[in-house]
């Protein structure tokens, strides 16, 4: 089967042009020329905890006022997952009666969905909840929700705590909210906490909420089943469960024909994805011409759902986060390579370098397990870029740990990384049988090392891509100027360049020559129509969902 990726520019970001004929090449020689200028590419951010976005409030796409209803106003703080969920929150209320505001003045209903991540992310939220509560005091009517991993973790003492707070619910009630909601009017604290083993609102349509109408979210699993000593997300989130991959394709297949052309998989742990599709309707009709692989009987792993969406259109990039180090299969990196489509860029957290730490962290793989996984990446994916999560300053860290750590880096060579220092959550294991005996100052001080270390790693990194083209999806206006779009290449890398002289809009293709770079971004210019290659691809025929 052969697809044209469409490169030029559209009046709409749902319409695309072909381009020019006569600057067709193949995906093969392009791919070839891109090789050879492009021995290593690197640096991005898929921003799974993107502090630009803390307590982003929300702003449907599209039209989401309900005339006559009531209005909610909506915060998100943490991971992009709970970003999702908000999505997920919007539609119930949406389709009870409640439209969207960004003005919290103006809102029947405010919400804040929460991170319990790191103790810093709680205060965010609790000074936060100190202005709801000074409007709720002027405004008695005022609802005020708490939603996510801290009303999950605090369940009703929240109520004690925060006493103005109305409303608790944690990440797998979401659809009892207008019910709570209606004791909440009739004076009744609304509280719903409790975990599921089956929840993935699956049949719940998102309204996408502050989109650039080009990339969006679409979550296929939740919980985590890891218990990672340190991490408070198996407590917060529940147990592990995969969405119907049949409702995930469909979701992908709608955001594709809205004019959307990025999706990115959102999971805790994305490579234990794994649906039985006995489970669904299609099963009479399709079980027998599904090929999954031997003894997995009607199991869709993730690898196949990945193949299911890349397979919408070529047109339509694929990224996944995240991926652990324990579970990233070869079957998901072939499949990654067949598909020009499915981004070349795997976020893989080591979270430390030292066996020693690694080790008490539950992580259940060394450093030696974890550096053969980036070769096995390298090896299959030349030009994959790669990103990392790193905690310093975890229980008993020595300075011999944190070398280790630093040698990882240097080894690793990320593109970029989320580092954070250590913080203790109350009732993980770490808390539970660890001191956390690393003094604050010290955290901080390695926490500046390994992030001086990764900002010369990523420069040099940016340095080489000089002079290389990318296929950059354009996402919309420059940050710093109107006068140049930003997009991003396949492994994830800001590209920023000039308007002028193109005919683009949001949501094209553009071929870049990059010619400058800052530490975080590459600044390119686009090639013209004729002298810009055109990907043709090669869709294999090995799996369908
Ligand atoms: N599921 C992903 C994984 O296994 O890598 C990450 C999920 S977590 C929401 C994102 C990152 O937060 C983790 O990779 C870890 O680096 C960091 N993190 C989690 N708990 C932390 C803690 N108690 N203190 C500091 N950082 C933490
Ligand atoms: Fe937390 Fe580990 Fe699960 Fe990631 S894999 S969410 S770090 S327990």
């Amino acid at each position: 089967m052969r697809h044209d990726i469409p490169y030029a520019s559209c009046p709409t970001p749902s319409s695309i042009k072909f381009p020019n004929q006569s600057a067709i090449l193949s995906f093969f020689t392009i791919f070839a020329v891109l090789k050879m200028i492009t021995p290593m590419l690197d640096l991005t951010y898929t921003k799974l905890h993107d502090e630009n976005r803390q307590g982003e409030a929300f702003a449907p796409l599209l039209e989401d006022i309900q005339v006559t209803g009531k209005k909610f106003y909506i915060e998100s703080y943490g991971c992009q997952m709970n970003f999702a969920d908000s999505e997920i929150v919007a539609s119930i209320l949406h389709d009870n009666g409640f439209g969207a505001t960004r003005n919290y003045e103006e809102a029947d209903l405010v919400l804040l969905n929460t991170c319990s991540i790191r103790e810093k992310a709680e205060q965010t939220v609790r000074s936060r909840l100190h202005i709801f509560r000074q409007l709720k005091r002027s405004r008695p009517s005022l609802l005020i929700g708490v939603l996510g991993c801290m009303a999950e973790r605090l369940k009703s003492k929240f109520l004690e705590e925060e006493k103005l707070v109305d409303l608790v619910v944690g990440p797998d009630a979401y659809r009892t909210l207008p019910v709570l909601i209606e004791e909440a009017e009739g004076g009744q604290k609304g509280v719903n906490v409790l975990l599921s083993r089956e929840e993935t609102y699956a049949d719940i349509a998102p309204i996408r909420l502050d989109s650039n109408g080009v990339t969006a979210f679409v979550s296929i699993m939740r919980g985590c089943n890891n218990m990672c000593s340190f991490c408070v997300v198996p407590f917060t989130r529940g147990r592990e469960r995969s969405r119907d991959a049949i409702s995930i394709v469909k979701e992908c297949e709608t955001l594709f024909s809205q004019g959307f052309r990025e999706v990115t998989l959102l999971g805790q742990n994305v490579d234990s994805y794994c649906w039985f599709k006995s489970d669904s309707e299609k099963e009479l009709n399709q079980a027998d011409s599904v090929s999954t692989g031997e003894g997995r009987g009607n199991a869709v792993t993730f690898a196949m759902l990945l193949e299911s969406v890349a397979r919408i259109s070529p047109a339509l990039r694929v990224r996944f986060s995240t991926s652990h180090p324990k579970d990233i299969t070869d079957e998901v990196l072939h499949t990654m390579s067949r598909y020009e489509n499915i981004c070349k860029y795997i976020h893989l957290p080591v979270q430390s370098g030292s066996n020693r730490i690694l080790q008490l962290m539950n992580r259940t793989y060394t450093r030696e397990w974890y550096m053969a996984r980036i070769k096995r990446i390298r090896e299959i994916i030349p030009d994959c870029g790669i990103s990392s999560d790193i905690i310093t300053g975890f229980c008993s860290e020595t300075p011999g740990d944190h070398a280790d750590t630093m040698q990882l880096m240097q080894d690793a060579r990320y593109d970029m990384s989320y580092m954070f220092f250590y913080s203790e959550r109350p009732g993980t294991p770490a808390a539970k049988k660890y001191r956390d005996d690393i003094p604050e100052e010290t955290k901080r001080k390695r926490l500046d090392e390994i992030v001086k270390l990764q900002n010369s790693i990523s420069r040099e990194s940016n340095k080489k891509d000089i002079g290389k083209i990318f296929k950059v999806l354009i996402e919309g206006d420059s940050k710093r100027s109107a006068a140049d779009w930003r997009g991003r290449n396949t492994q994830n890398k800001v590209v920023v360049f000039p308007k002028k002289g193109f005919d683009f809009c949001k949501g094209d293709y553009a071929f870049v020559k990059i010619n400058n770079c800052t530490g975080a971004t590459l600044i390119g210019e686009a090639l013209t129509m004729t002298n810009a290659p055109t990907v043709e691809m090669e869709v294999s025929d090995t799996y369908k969902l």
